[in-house]
């Protein structure tokens, strides 16, 4: 459905798409992960035909987007990074402004209706969109992608600026699309591919840097054996207990103190569950665990663990 390759981007000396090339299939959802920078909005912008690209190709259902953009975005409804929604329209008459302009053959009136119904925004056909709240702005920027019905749809972090209750709804709209479409979705949030995506496409400074199904992305994330744990007894002699417990690769105080206890990191080697040696070493001293919670990776030690496994896979 989608082929990108070789596909270059750069302002002056700077590369914001640094060689790309990727293949999406139809009925897939991929996520494209990556920081800030990271060139995710350069590389949809040309897939869609709304930026040029400096070298490289892009095409979408064999048709080469530079070369024949017509044909190539009437398969394409695009969510961009800034939604170009009319605030001065209602609801109804931007739907009605985006069909005509992409000369949709559709039943008007069933059609849009039926998009309306899927993005939930029934309630508010007749409110100008400037009197919307984030979310339904949001939903409206969605329903224009839906008009005309395209198998592809490409989404440019869809849930930024959306409260929580938003988000669980934008992303399930999303995976229920996801069952009729072919779906590519940008974020900087690794829970947020996660939840929706079967494929994670990592890009970092411009170049891809994982292309992996979700599942094998989230193994490696959980490998993660980070902890911060709450501890009641005395801070040397705690942190002394917790180095001599086999299994533990690393452990310090992070100087957090609540009461008579205080907060340490601790890490355990690769494969080991390092909760219940620290139970049992603590309550022979005596020293009660009031807190223990899992630390999460951020988005660049996630990075350095993919490509750490990708160097290993490599030499195995
Ligand atoms: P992302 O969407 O992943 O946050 P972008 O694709 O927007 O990243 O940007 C990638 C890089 O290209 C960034 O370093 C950004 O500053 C740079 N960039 C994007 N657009 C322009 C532009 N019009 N002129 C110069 N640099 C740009
Ligand atoms: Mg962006």
């Amino acid at each position: 459905m989608i082929e990108i390759s070789n596909l270059v981007k750069n302002y002056g000396s700077k590369f914001a798409v640094d060689d790309i090339s990727f293949k999406v299939g139809k009925g897939e959802i991929v996520g494209f992960l990556g920081p800030n920078g990271a060139g995710k909005s350069t590389t949809m912008n040309i897939l869609t035909g709304y930026l040029s690209s400096t070298s490289g190709t892009a095409k979408v259902g064999g048709i080469d987007i530079l070369e024949n953009p017509y044909e190539a975005k009437k398969l394409i409804g695009f969510l961009p990074e800034q939604p170009p929604v009319y605030p001065d329209m209602t609801v109804n008459e931007y739907l009605n402004f985006v069909y005509e302009i992409k000369r949709c053959k559709l039943h008007r009136e069933k059609h849009l209706a039926e998009i309306r119904q899927v993005t939930k925004i029934e309630d508010v056909k007749t409110r100008l969109i400037k009197n919307l709240s984030k979310g339904y702005r949001q939903r409206v920027g969605i329903a224009q992608a839906l008009v005309g019905n395209p198998p592809i749809i490409i989404f440019d972090e869809p849930t930024v600026g959306l409260d929580p209750k938003q988000i669980i709804e934008i992303r399930n709209l999303i995976r229920n699309l996801g069952q009729t479409h072919t779906v590519i979705l940008s974020t900087h949030i690794l829970t947020e591919v996660q939840a929706v995506c079967d494929r994670i496409i990592i890009i970092n400074e411009g170049k891809i840097i994982a292309d992996e199904r979700t599942e094998n992305i989230t193994k490696v994330v959980e490998e993660n054996r980070r902890y911060s744990v709450k501890i009641c007894g005395p801070q040397r002699d705690v942190l002394s207990a917790i180095r001599e417990i086999p299994g533990v690769v690393y452990a310090e105080i992070t100087g957090e103190r609540e009461l008579d206890s205080y907060t340490f990191h601790v890490e355990a080697e690769k494969g080991l569950d390092i909760r219940k040696p620290l139970f049992h070493a603590m309550s022979q001293r005596n020293w009660p665990i009031i807190g223990l919670e899992p630390i999460g990776m951020n988005l660049e030690e996630v990075f350095v663990k993919i490509m750490d496994a990708d160097l290993a896979r490599k030499k195995a």
